[in-house]
Protein backbone atom coordinates (compact mmCIF):
# COMPACT_ATOMS: atom_id res chain seq x y z
CA UNK A 1 0.00 0.00 0.00
CA UNK A 2 2.78 2.32 0.87
CA UNK A 3 4.20 1.97 -2.57
CA UNK A 4 1.71 2.40 -4.30
CA UNK A 5 0.66 5.78 -2.61
CA UNK A 6 4.45 6.34 -3.45
CA UNK A 7 3.66 6.51 -6.72
CA UNK A 8 0.76 8.14 -6.30
CA UNK A 9 2.32 11.03 -5.08
CA UNK A 10 5.58 10.55 -7.41
CA UNK A 11 2.49 10.91 -10.14
CA UNK A 12 0.67 13.73 -8.37
CA UNK A 13 4.26 15.72 -7.41
CA UNK A 14 4.81 15.67 -11.42
CA UNK A 15 1.44 16.62 -12.43
CA UNK A 16 1.39 19.34 -10.03
CA UNK A 17 4.31 21.13 -12.03
CA UNK A 18 4.16 19.45 -15.10
CA UNK A 19 7.39 17.17 -17.05
CA UNK A 20 9.51 19.97 -17.60
CA UNK A 21 10.91 19.19 -21.43
CA UNK A 22 7.07 19.75 -22.51
CA UNK A 23 7.00 22.77 -21.18
CA UNK A 24 7.67 26.49 -22.71
CA UNK A 25 7.42 27.95 -19.24
CA UNK A 26 10.54 28.45 -17.58
CA UNK A 27 12.45 25.20 -16.61
CA UNK A 28 11.11 24.01 -13.20
CA UNK A 29 13.58 22.69 -10.89
CA UNK A 30 13.80 19.52 -10.16
CA UNK A 31 16.13 18.67 -7.69
CA UNK A 32 15.11 16.23 -4.95
CA UNK A 33 14.50 19.38 -2.19
CA UNK A 34 12.71 21.30 -4.94
CA UNK A 35 10.32 18.10 -5.49
CA UNK A 36 9.93 17.78 -1.55
CA UNK A 37 9.32 21.24 -1.24
CA UNK A 38 5.88 21.17 -3.60
CA UNK A 39 5.02 18.27 -2.64
CA UNK A 40 5.04 19.50 0.88
CA UNK A 41 2.54 22.39 -0.85
CA UNK A 42 0.59 20.81 -2.07
CA UNK A 43 -0.15 17.65 -0.26
CA UNK A 44 -2.55 18.46 2.04
CA UNK A 45 -5.22 19.23 -0.89
CA UNK A 46 -4.59 16.44 -3.40
CA UNK A 47 -3.58 13.80 -1.27
CA UNK A 48 -5.43 14.23 2.16
CA UNK A 49 -4.28 11.17 3.06
CA UNK A 50 -0.80 11.81 3.14
CA UNK A 51 -0.45 11.61 7.22
CA UNK A 52 -1.33 7.55 6.95
CA UNK A 53 2.38 6.87 5.50
CA UNK A 54 5.93 6.84 6.04
CA UNK A 55 7.22 10.37 4.35
CA UNK A 56 9.83 8.15 3.20
CA UNK A 57 6.75 6.72 0.73
CA UNK A 58 6.95 10.16 -0.89
CA UNK A 59 10.08 10.88 -0.65
CA UNK A 60 11.79 7.79 -2.13
CA UNK A 61 9.55 8.33 -5.21
CA UNK A 62 10.34 11.85 -5.50
CA UNK A 63 14.09 10.94 -5.60
CA UNK A 64 13.29 8.48 -8.17
CA UNK A 65 11.47 11.11 -10.10
CA UNK A 66 14.20 13.26 -9.76
CA UNK A 67 16.89 10.71 -10.99
CA UNK A 68 15.02 10.46 -13.81
CA UNK A 69 14.78 13.79 -14.62
CA UNK A 70 18.38 14.12 -14.44
CA UNK A 71 19.13 11.10 -16.53
CA UNK A 72 16.56 12.24 -19.40
CA UNK A 73 18.22 15.88 -19.53
CA UNK A 74 22.04 14.04 -19.33
CA UNK A 75 20.79 12.42 -21.94
CA UNK A 76 19.00 14.57 -24.34
CA UNK A 77 22.73 16.91 -23.84
CA UNK A 78 24.79 14.01 -24.79
CA UNK A 79 25.91 13.99 -21.17
CA UNK A 80 25.52 10.00 -20.67
CA UNK A 81 26.64 6.94 -21.38
CA UNK A 82 24.88 3.97 -22.89
CA UNK A 83 21.53 3.56 -24.56
CA UNK A 84 19.43 7.12 -24.42
CA UNK A 85 17.16 7.76 -21.58
CA UNK A 86 13.48 8.52 -22.63
CA UNK A 87 11.21 10.79 -20.90
CA UNK A 88 10.10 10.23 -17.51
CA UNK A 89 6.32 8.47 -17.45
CA UNK A 90 4.01 8.63 -14.86
CA UNK A 91 3.56 4.79 -13.36
CA UNK A 92 0.55 2.71 -13.30
CA UNK A 93 -0.59 2.23 -10.18
CA UNK A 94 -0.84 -1.92 -10.18
CA UNK A 95 2.43 -2.41 -13.01
CA UNK A 96 5.28 -0.07 -10.72
CA UNK A 97 7.53 -2.09 -8.35
CA UNK A 98 6.66 -1.91 -4.56
CA UNK A 99 9.35 -0.32 -3.21
CA UNK A 100 10.02 2.04 -0.71
CA UNK A 101 13.34 3.08 0.81
CA UNK A 102 13.80 4.83 4.11
CA UNK A 103 16.73 6.80 4.80
CA UNK A 104 15.77 8.64 8.31
CA UNK A 105 14.37 7.11 11.59
CA UNK A 106 14.24 3.82 13.49
CA UNK A 107 15.98 1.39 11.19
CA UNK A 108 17.31 -1.37 13.33
CA UNK A 109 18.12 -4.95 12.87
CA UNK A 110 17.33 -6.64 15.74
CA UNK A 111 19.76 -8.50 18.05
CA UNK A 112 17.72 -11.11 18.50
CA UNK A 113 18.45 -11.84 14.40
CA UNK A 114 15.12 -12.59 13.41
CA UNK A 115 13.25 -9.10 13.28
CA UNK A 116 14.06 -6.09 11.97
CA UNK A 117 12.31 -2.67 12.65
CA UNK A 118 11.56 -0.16 10.06
CA UNK A 119 9.76 3.33 10.43
CA UNK A 120 6.14 3.48 10.52
CA UNK A 121 6.23 -0.33 10.07
CA UNK A 122 7.00 -1.10 13.55
CA UNK A 123 9.25 -4.70 13.81
CA UNK A 124 9.05 -7.49 11.39
CA UNK A 125 9.70 -10.84 11.63
CA UNK A 126 12.04 -12.32 8.97
CA UNK A 127 12.01 -15.37 7.45
CA UNK A 128 15.86 -15.31 6.78
CA UNK A 129 17.80 -15.25 9.73
CA UNK A 130 20.12 -11.78 10.03
CA UNK A 131 22.54 -13.28 11.77
CA UNK A 132 25.95 -11.95 9.34
CA UNK A 133 24.79 -8.58 9.30
CA UNK A 134 23.61 -8.49 13.18
CA UNK A 135 26.89 -9.83 13.99
CA UNK A 136 28.72 -7.16 11.78
CA UNK A 137 26.89 -4.22 13.39
CA UNK A 138 26.80 -5.06 17.18
CA UNK A 139 30.78 -5.21 16.54
CA UNK A 140 30.94 -1.34 14.64
CA UNK A 141 32.08 -3.14 11.39
CA UNK A 142 29.12 -1.49 9.47
CA UNK A 143 26.83 1.02 9.80
CA UNK A 144 23.28 1.10 8.19
CA UNK A 145 23.08 3.62 5.54
CA UNK A 146 19.06 2.91 4.63
CA UNK A 147 16.72 0.29 4.13
CA UNK A 148 14.39 -0.71 1.05
CA UNK A 149 11.19 -2.34 1.26
CA UNK A 150 10.42 -4.34 -1.89
CA UNK A 151 8.15 -6.47 -2.87
CA UNK A 152 9.24 -9.42 -5.36
CA UNK A 153 6.92 -11.02 -8.48
CA UNK A 154 5.91 -13.81 -6.27
CA UNK A 155 4.60 -11.66 -3.90
CA UNK A 156 7.20 -11.64 -1.00
CA UNK A 157 8.73 -8.90 0.59
CA UNK A 158 12.33 -8.11 0.90
CA UNK A 159 14.24 -5.81 3.46
CA UNK A 160 17.40 -4.58 2.05
CA UNK A 161 20.14 -2.96 3.80
CA UNK A 162 22.80 -0.60 2.53
CA UNK A 163 25.24 -0.49 4.49
CA UNK A 164 29.13 1.10 5.14
CA UNK A 165 30.85 -1.99 5.78
CA UNK A 166 34.39 -1.63 6.92
CA UNK A 167 36.54 -4.91 4.82
CA UNK A 168 39.80 -6.94 6.23
CA UNK A 169 41.49 -6.95 2.65
CA UNK A 170 41.38 -10.71 1.69
CA UNK A 171 44.06 -12.69 -0.13
CA UNK A 172 43.14 -15.11 -2.93
CA UNK A 173 43.73 -18.42 -2.24
CA UNK A 174 46.29 -18.71 -4.93
CA UNK A 175 47.76 -14.90 -5.18
CA UNK A 176 49.98 -16.29 -7.66
CA UNK A 177 48.25 -18.28 -10.32
CA UNK A 178 46.23 -16.54 -13.48
CA UNK A 179 43.16 -17.75 -14.86
CA UNK A 180 41.55 -17.69 -17.87
CA UNK A 181 37.27 -17.56 -17.99
CA UNK A 182 36.11 -17.84 -21.17
CA UNK A 183 32.12 -17.26 -20.94
CA UNK A 184 29.57 -19.60 -23.36
CA UNK A 185 26.74 -21.12 -23.71
CA UNK A 186 26.97 -24.72 -23.83
CA UNK A 187 29.68 -24.23 -20.80
CA UNK A 188 28.80 -21.01 -18.83
CA UNK A 189 32.30 -20.96 -18.02
CA UNK A 190 35.35 -22.74 -18.64
CA UNK A 191 38.43 -21.64 -15.73
CA UNK A 192 42.12 -22.91 -17.14
CA UNK A 193 44.42 -21.91 -14.86
CA UNK A 194 48.33 -21.26 -15.67
CA UNK A 195 49.39 -24.22 -14.12
CA UNK A 196 47.16 -26.35 -16.91
CA UNK A 197 44.09 -27.46 -14.70
CA UNK A 198 40.70 -26.93 -16.19
CA UNK A 199 37.68 -26.30 -14.54
CA UNK A 200 34.06 -26.79 -16.26
CA UNK A 201 31.13 -25.25 -14.85
CA UNK A 202 27.82 -26.19 -16.65
CA UNK A 203 25.69 -23.78 -17.78
CA UNK A 204 22.11 -24.38 -15.63
CA UNK A 205 19.93 -22.21 -18.40
CA UNK A 206 17.37 -22.01 -15.69
CA UNK A 207 15.38 -19.79 -17.99
CA UNK A 208 15.13 -22.42 -20.59
CA UNK A 209 14.11 -24.77 -18.01
CA UNK A 210 11.20 -22.82 -16.83
CA UNK A 211 9.88 -21.92 -20.21
CA UNK A 212 8.01 -24.77 -20.72
CA UNK A 213 6.23 -23.78 -17.48
CA UNK A 214 5.91 -20.14 -18.12
CA UNK A 215 4.90 -21.43 -21.74
CA UNK A 216 1.90 -23.41 -20.14
CA UNK A 217 0.81 -20.52 -17.70
CA UNK A 218 1.06 -17.42 -20.25
CA UNK A 219 -1.59 -19.85 -22.26
CA UNK A 220 -3.38 -19.27 -19.21
CA UNK A 221 -3.39 -15.96 -18.71
CA UNK A 222 -4.66 -15.12 -22.30
CA UNK A 223 -7.50 -17.37 -22.02
CA UNK A 224 -8.70 -15.86 -18.95
CA UNK A 225 -10.36 -12.03 -18.83
CA UNK A 226 -6.65 -9.66 -18.02
CA UNK A 227 -7.26 -6.36 -17.13
CA UNK A 228 -6.94 -4.87 -20.78
CA UNK A 229 -9.58 -5.21 -23.69
CA UNK A 230 -8.39 -4.72 -26.89
CA UNK A 231 -10.79 -3.57 -29.47
CA UNK A 232 -10.22 -4.41 -32.90
CA UNK A 233 -12.09 -1.78 -34.36
CA UNK A 234 -10.69 0.98 -33.04
CA UNK A 235 -7.46 -0.08 -31.78
CA UNK A 236 -8.58 1.24 -28.40
CA UNK A 237 -7.48 -0.50 -24.84
CA UNK A 238 -9.61 -0.31 -22.21
CA UNK A 239 -9.34 -0.95 -18.61
CA UNK A 240 -11.36 -3.62 -16.25
CA UNK A 241 -11.30 -5.64 -13.07
CA UNK A 242 -9.35 -8.61 -13.72
CA UNK A 243 -11.06 -11.73 -12.95
CA UNK A 244 -10.07 -13.80 -10.38
CA UNK A 245 -8.80 -17.13 -12.45
CA UNK A 246 -6.58 -14.08 -14.20
CA UNK A 247 -5.00 -13.00 -11.25
CA UNK A 248 -4.23 -16.83 -9.96
CA UNK A 249 -2.16 -16.98 -13.02
CA UNK A 250 -0.58 -13.77 -12.97
CA UNK A 251 0.82 -14.91 -9.78
CA UNK A 252 2.14 -18.30 -10.85
CA UNK A 253 3.62 -16.20 -13.71
CA UNK A 254 5.03 -13.96 -11.06
CA UNK A 255 6.67 -16.87 -8.88
CA UNK A 256 8.29 -18.60 -12.00
CA UNK A 257 9.87 -15.33 -13.35
CA UNK A 258 10.96 -14.55 -9.39
CA UNK A 259 12.03 -18.68 -9.51
CA UNK A 260 14.51 -18.19 -12.39
CA UNK A 261 15.60 -14.89 -11.26
CA UNK A 262 16.86 -15.84 -7.50
CA UNK A 263 18.08 -19.20 -8.96
CA UNK A 264 20.15 -17.76 -11.77
CA UNK A 265 21.63 -14.73 -9.18
CA UNK A 266 22.73 -17.66 -6.96
CA UNK A 267 24.75 -19.71 -9.53
CA UNK A 268 26.51 -16.91 -10.48
CA UNK A 269 27.11 -14.87 -7.12
CA UNK A 270 28.68 -18.76 -6.37
CA UNK A 271 31.02 -18.70 -9.36
CA UNK A 272 32.08 -15.03 -9.34
CA UNK A 273 33.07 -15.71 -5.64
CA UNK A 274 35.22 -18.93 -6.14
CA UNK A 275 36.99 -17.24 -8.98
CA UNK A 276 37.65 -14.02 -7.40
CA UNK A 277 38.91 -15.69 -4.28
CA UNK A 278 40.60 -18.35 -5.84
CA UNK A 279 43.37 -16.87 -8.14
CA UNK A 280 46.05 -13.91 -8.25
CA UNK A 281 44.54 -12.60 -11.47
CA UNK A 282 41.60 -13.28 -13.44
CA UNK A 283 41.50 -12.46 -17.68
CA UNK A 284 37.97 -12.54 -19.09
CA UNK A 285 37.27 -11.59 -22.27
CA UNK A 286 35.96 -7.75 -22.89
CA UNK A 287 33.21 -8.76 -24.51
CA UNK A 288 30.43 -6.75 -26.12
CA UNK A 289 27.49 -8.09 -24.35
CA UNK A 290 24.99 -5.56 -25.88
CA UNK A 291 25.96 -6.61 -29.25
CA UNK A 292 25.61 -10.46 -29.15
CA UNK A 293 22.27 -9.99 -26.83
CA UNK A 294 21.23 -8.24 -30.91
CA UNK A 295 22.01 -11.81 -32.47
CA UNK A 296 18.77 -13.02 -32.72
CA UNK A 297 19.18 -17.02 -32.31
CA UNK A 298 21.44 -16.90 -29.37
CA UNK A 299 20.47 -13.59 -27.72
CA UNK A 300 17.75 -15.54 -25.46
CA UNK A 301 20.29 -17.86 -24.30
CA UNK A 302 23.24 -15.06 -23.68
CA UNK A 303 20.81 -13.02 -21.57
CA UNK A 304 20.05 -16.26 -19.33
CA UNK A 305 23.82 -16.89 -18.87
CA UNK A 306 23.92 -13.05 -17.70
CA UNK A 307 27.49 -12.35 -19.09
CA UNK A 308 27.53 -8.45 -18.05
CA UNK A 309 27.02 -9.72 -14.31
CA UNK A 310 29.70 -11.89 -14.31
CA UNK A 311 31.97 -9.15 -15.53
CA UNK A 312 30.39 -7.12 -13.26
CA UNK A 313 30.14 -8.88 -9.95
CA UNK A 314 34.13 -9.98 -10.78
CA UNK A 315 35.11 -6.51 -10.97
CA UNK A 316 34.20 -5.86 -7.17
CA UNK A 317 34.35 -9.53 -6.24
CA UNK A 318 38.56 -9.05 -7.12
CA UNK A 319 39.08 -6.03 -5.14
CA UNK A 320 37.39 -7.71 -2.21
CA UNK A 321 39.61 -10.16 -2.35
CA UNK A 322 42.61 -8.65 -3.38
CA UNK A 323 42.86 -10.54 -6.93
CA UNK A 324 43.59 -8.84 -10.17
CA UNK A 325 40.47 -8.55 -13.16
CA UNK A 326 42.11 -8.20 -16.48
CA UNK A 327 39.81 -7.75 -19.59
CA UNK A 328 41.39 -9.43 -23.04
CA UNK A 329 40.63 -7.08 -26.05
CA UNK A 330 37.18 -7.76 -27.64
CA UNK A 331 39.52 -8.51 -30.76
CA UNK A 332 42.26 -10.67 -29.52
CA UNK A 333 41.35 -14.10 -31.25
CA UNK A 334 40.79 -16.02 -28.22
CA UNK A 335 39.55 -18.97 -29.78
CA UNK A 336 41.26 -18.83 -33.08
CA UNK A 337 44.62 -18.88 -31.15
CA UNK A 338 46.84 -22.21 -30.77
CA UNK A 339 47.34 -21.97 -26.93
CA UNK A 340 50.26 -24.86 -28.29
CA UNK A 341 52.44 -23.01 -30.46
CA UNK A 342 50.57 -19.74 -30.61
CA UNK A 343 49.52 -20.02 -34.47
CA UNK A 344 46.31 -17.93 -35.17
CA UNK A 345 43.81 -19.98 -37.40
CA UNK A 346 42.15 -17.02 -40.14
CA UNK A 347 38.73 -18.44 -39.39
CA UNK A 348 36.92 -20.66 -37.24
CA UNK A 349 33.05 -21.54 -37.33
CA UNK A 350 31.19 -21.10 -34.20
CA UNK A 351 29.88 -24.93 -34.98
CA UNK A 352 33.84 -26.37 -34.76
CA UNK A 353 33.82 -27.80 -30.81
CA UNK A 354 37.57 -28.92 -31.25
CA UNK A 355 40.13 -26.81 -31.64
CA UNK A 356 42.38 -28.66 -33.97
CA UNK A 357 45.86 -26.64 -34.86
CA UNK A 358 46.86 -27.22 -38.57
CA UNK A 359 50.83 -26.14 -37.52
CA UNK A 360 51.46 -28.63 -34.36
CA UNK A 361 48.50 -30.84 -34.82
CA UNK A 362 47.07 -29.77 -30.96
CA UNK A 363 43.76 -31.12 -30.80
CA UNK A 364 42.12 -29.32 -27.82
CA UNK A 365 38.61 -28.68 -26.56
CA UNK A 366 37.74 -24.83 -28.45
CA UNK A 367 36.67 -23.44 -24.86
CA UNK A 368 39.43 -24.85 -22.96
CA UNK A 369 41.69 -23.12 -25.85
CA UNK A 370 40.19 -19.92 -25.63
CA UNK A 371 40.83 -20.31 -21.69
CA UNK A 372 44.54 -21.47 -21.51
CA UNK A 373 45.06 -18.50 -24.15
CA UNK A 374 43.49 -16.02 -21.24
CA UNK A 375 45.52 -17.23 -18.28
CA UNK A 376 48.83 -16.83 -20.80
CA UNK A 377 47.54 -13.42 -21.41
CA UNK A 378 48.47 -12.04 -17.98
CA UNK A 379 51.73 -12.85 -18.42
CA UNK A 380 51.74 -9.64 -20.08
CA UNK A 381 50.71 -7.56 -17.87
CA UNK A 382 53.00 -9.40 -14.60
CA UNK A 383 52.06 -10.48 -11.44
CA UNK A 384 50.84 -8.50 -9.13
CA UNK A 385 53.15 -7.35 -6.58
CA UNK A 386 52.55 -9.40 -3.69
CA UNK A 387 50.95 -8.61 -0.66
CA UNK A 388 49.20 -6.00 -1.47
CA UNK A 389 45.42 -5.34 -4.01
CA UNK A 390 47.01 -6.20 -6.71
CA UNK A 391 45.29 -3.71 -8.84
CA UNK A 392 47.63 -0.79 -7.62
CA UNK A 393 50.56 -3.11 -8.74
CA UNK A 394 52.64 -0.70 -11.69
CA UNK A 395 51.27 -2.42 -15.18
CA UNK A 396 53.42 -1.68 -17.79
CA UNK A 397 51.23 -1.52 -20.42
CA UNK A 398 51.90 -1.39 -23.93
CA UNK A 399 50.44 1.47 -26.48
CA UNK A 400 47.32 -1.14 -27.64
CA UNK A 401 46.81 -3.26 -24.88
CA UNK A 402 45.68 -6.64 -25.72
CA UNK A 403 44.72 -7.24 -22.07
CA UNK A 404 44.62 -3.91 -19.71
CA UNK A 405 43.21 -4.07 -15.96
CA UNK A 406 39.61 -3.71 -15.78
CA UNK A 407 38.57 -0.24 -15.03
CA UNK A 408 37.51 0.49 -11.37
CA UNK A 409 34.36 0.90 -10.69
CA UNK A 410 33.67 1.60 -7.28
CA UNK A 411 32.19 -1.45 -4.99
CA UNK A 412 28.80 -1.16 -4.45
CA UNK A 413 27.70 -0.73 -0.87
CA UNK A 414 27.66 -4.59 0.45
CA UNK A 415 23.79 -5.52 0.78
CA UNK A 416 22.14 -7.93 2.53
CA UNK A 417 18.48 -8.99 1.63
CA UNK A 418 16.10 -10.00 4.22
CA UNK A 419 13.45 -11.54 3.32
CA UNK A 420 10.49 -10.84 5.25
ZN1 LIG B 1 49.58 -25.24 -32.60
Amino acid sequence: MRCIRANWAQRQAEESYGIPEAELTPWRDWSLPSLRRQWNQVKREIAPWWAENSKEAYSSGLACAARAFDSYAASRRGQRKGARVGRPRIKRKHRGVRSCRFNTGTIRVEVDRHHVTLPRLGTIRTHESTCKLERRLASGRARILSATVRQESDGRWFAAFQVEARREPGKPSRPRVAAGMDLGVRYLAVVADARGQVRYVENPRHLGRALGKLRRVNRQLARRQGPAVYDPATGRVTRRAPSRGWQEAAKTAGRAHAGVRHLRTDTIHKLTTSIAAGYGQVVIEDLNVAGMLRHGRLARYIADASFGQIRRQLAYKTTWHGSQLLLASRWYPSSKTCSGCGAVKAKLPLSARVFTCATCGLVLDRDRNAATNLAALAAAVGAPEWPGPGREGALNMPAEPIVRPAAMTPAPPEQAGRRR
